[in-house]
This record gives C-alpha cells, structure tokens and sequence, in this order.
C-alpha cells in the first residue's frame, strides 16, 4: 500500500490528546503530510479508507539495535545477585563476538521488529564502529535501517576512555574513534552513504566516563555547528557518579551543566541518580530526557524523577536502549508504572484533560521526534506522513468505545493490535 499522493481517511484518527471519527489527512509525494485534519477530500485525488485507529509513528529515540542479540542469553544468577556491570560484562561478550555479517543481520532484526511496534523512526546511539579499523559496523548499520525500512537517525558516538582518564580494554576497542581527527572524518564518509529521504545525523559523546571533558566540549560544539542533535548518558548507575566524584569533585550532570551549552538540541538517557537541583537547572536550560524503562528494569538502574523533570518544563522521551523487548506501548506503561509503584499514586504522567494516554502518547511521538531534530511524531501537516494503524477489530480490544481506545492500547495490548505500519506513506509491515 503507497499513501503518496492520496487523501486518507481512517475510522479513527489521532490528533495529539484523542482520537477523532472520519479525519481526513493528504499525503504528498514525498511522504509528508501536506493537510492536516482540516484537509477535504478532492475529488481529482484518490480517497483511501483504511480500517482501523491512525496514529502517528512512535519515535525511538535511544537504541543500540546489536544489543538485542542478548535476548538469546539467559538471564542466570546462579553465583548471587547481578547489576548493571555484570550484564554489561555480557554485552561486552556480544559486542566482541560480531563480525559485519552478524552484526548487520542482528540490527536489521531489531529494526524490523521496531516497525512491527509501530516504531517509524529510531535515534540509534552508534558506538560499535568496527572489528578491526575500517569502520565497517557504520556502513552496516544504516543498510541494516534501509534494508528493514525504518527512518534512521544516526547518532555517531564517541568513546574515547575506558573509564575516565583509562585506556580502552577488550570489547571497548571496537568502539574506539581511534582519534579525535578519526571520529570527524567518519562524518563525511558516513554522510555519503545515507539515504537523504529517510536517514539523518546526529551526535553523541558516550558518556563522562567515556570521553574525556575537552572531547565533550568540542563534540558538543561541533554538534551544534552543524545542527544535529546532541546526545549522551547521564547517570544510569552510581558507580559512574562515584568514579567523576572521586575525579571531577561533582556529578556527571553537574560536570556538564558547568562545562557545556545546554539547549533544546541536548538530550540527557537515563538521568537514574541525578540531583534534583541539578535536574532542574538542566530542564530549565531546554534539556531533554530519554528514559528506557524497559532496560533500566532490565538492568536493575533505578528511578528517575519524573514529577520534578515535568514540573520544571522538562521534556520526556523514550528508548528502547538494549532491545530485550521492543514494544512501545510497554514501554510507555512502564514508564507509568514505575512512577506510580515509586509513589504509591496514580495518574503521575498525564497529558490534556488529565488523560494518561495523552501523556504517554506524547512522550512516545512528538517529543522524540524533538529529541531527534526531526519534523514526525504528529499526524500535522509538514511532518512525514509515519504511522502505525490500529486493528479495531482485535479481540483485545473488543468493547473498547473511543475515548478509552488510547488507553486500552497503552495499558492493555502488545504489538498483535498493530496491523500497519507507514514510513514516509509507505507500508512497511505486512497485515498480521
Ligand atoms: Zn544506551
């Protein structure tokens, strides 16, 4: 099914808090939307009815699509407890054990099972450049996004130290930049091989413990020269804000809020232990969030603060990080969960009229669409015409009436209600 070129009108729509009967939406030739809800059908453009509840593309803004590789390994605790480094030992082992062919198939399996989620575009946070020293893991990655046909924001990664002021040890050394002058020119070479109609730049720095504060600094800058988004982990675990402590004498957020520009281009994952001073100063700056609550379960992280990020203006977004599970409406009710089992409270993200899904519906579209620079995340015109289709006629949502549907989704169902998925007015999944 190709949208390009047509007015389309789905039983149910959308619109940013609900969804609406009998919206009309035109899709131009170049899969943008060119009318929005106000758009009328001409008669001189075909009309396609589609069965089932639109909603705009849910945005990924965090991955690292090799590390669902690991959803092949046991998750086995037969020498005591685990944590955060014991699993990323595991991930190490992965990392270390792909070679271009492995880690090219595993990518575009987490690709393709994103867009069965309903996920139109994904922010992969890209650190495992090579085997040896030819970078061949990047060129693998955006064939790996094309060949499955998601949107790909590319966010080359920089991890320079193994710790801070350490050398590179074992698996680290296929995420190596090589050097400062390495990693830009990995820039040019990569922008060649995207795919200007679906795939954009972006940058990140690993984290503190992985770049050293000049690299930072400069890559923050030359992000921000060239208008790409600007992204980085922030206290995940606190062994990492006990390592800068003993270093920098501050916190991770800390180190950055005094050492670089923070703006609406900068995109904090995780912030698990972050101070709330420290929070709210970056959320007042324009900073951006993304939270994995799937993985920061999965990795036993902790709690971020969602009630002090929101209420100091700070805006949320999701990733799917590790890939063990890709599901967004899972990852948007956990996301709630999480804060209501914290809180022993109810309703702590809401959007419009004090709706749940119309909170949750955000931060899994537009906002991540934000944290990525890019114009998807909302059935508006301008923006590409990405969207997954609901089925209505799904046993699990059955009975549903329309001002629940939201809900019902996000709380109630996995990937089976998704029938459709659109890049760019293109189907890119089969029906069931
Ligand atoms: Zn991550």
């Amino acid at each position: 099914v190709n949208l390009r070129g047509s007015t389309i009108v789905a039983d149910l729509t959308w619109t940013g808090a609900r969804f609406e009967r009998d919206v009309a939406i035109r899709v131009d030739e170049n899969g943008r939307i060119s009318h929005g809800s106000e758009a009328k059908a001409q008669e001189s453009q075909p009309v396609v009815r589609l069965k089932g509840a639109l909603c705009p593309g849910f945005v990924n803004a965090h991955s690292h699509a090799f590390q669902r590789g690991l959803r092949a390994t046991r998750q086995l605790f037969n020498t005591g407890a685990g944590n955060f480094w014991t699993w990323r030992e595991t991930m190490y082992r992965l990392a270390d054990s792909l070679d271009v062919d492995s880690f090219y198939e595993e990518s575009k399996r987490a690709f393709s099972e994103m867009l069965r989620a309903g996920m139109t575009t994904v922010g992969e946070f890209h650190y495992l450049h090579h085997e040896t020293a030819s970078w061949e893991f990047d060129d693998a990655v955006i064939v790996a996004a094309k060949d499955a046909g998601i949107r790909l924001s590319l966010i080359q990664t920089y991890y320079a130290t193994g710790a801070i002021g350490k050398p590179l040890e074992g698996a680290q050394n296929r995420f190596g930049p090589l050097s400062r002058d390495e990693f830009q020119k990995s820039f040019s070479r990569i922008a060649d091989k995207l795919d200007p109609n679906t795939q954009t730049l972006g940058l990140a720095c690993h984290s503190i413990r992985a770049v050293s504060l000049d690299d930072v600094s400069y890559f923050r800058n030359m992000a921000a020269a060239n208008c790409w988004p600007f992204h980085i982990h922030v206290e995940e675990v606190r062994g990492e804000i006990e390592d800068c402590l003993a270093v920098y004498g501050k916190r991770p957020m800390r180190v950055l809020l005094d050492s670089i520009r923070i703006d609406e281009s900068v995109t904090a994952i995780h912030c698990t232990h972050c101070d709330g001073d420290d929070l709210r100063e970056f959320a007042s700056r324009g900073g951006r969030v993304c939270l994995c609550p799937i993985t920061e379960g999965n990795l036993s992280d902790g709690f971020c603060d969602v009630p002090l990020l929101r209420n100091a203006g700070g805006q949320i977004c999701f990733g799917t990080d590790c890939n063990i599970r890709l599901c967004a409406a899972e990852e948007l009710r956990w996301l709630e969960f999480a804060q209501r089992l914290r809180r022993e409270q109810r309703g702590v993200i809401v959007g419009e009229g004090g709706s749940s899904a119309a909170g949750l519906m955000q931060i899994g579209t537009i906002n991540g669409a934000n944290a990525l620079n890019l114009p998807a995340g909302a059935i508006e015109a301008g923006r590409f015409a990405d969207f997954f289709l609901l089925d209505l006629d799904h046993e699990d949502l059955r009975g549903v009436p329309d001002d629940a549907l939201a809900d019902a989704f996000l709380f109630g169902c996995g990937n089976g209600v998704i029938k459709q998925t659109f890049v760019g007015g293109r189907q890119m999944t089969r029906v069931g």
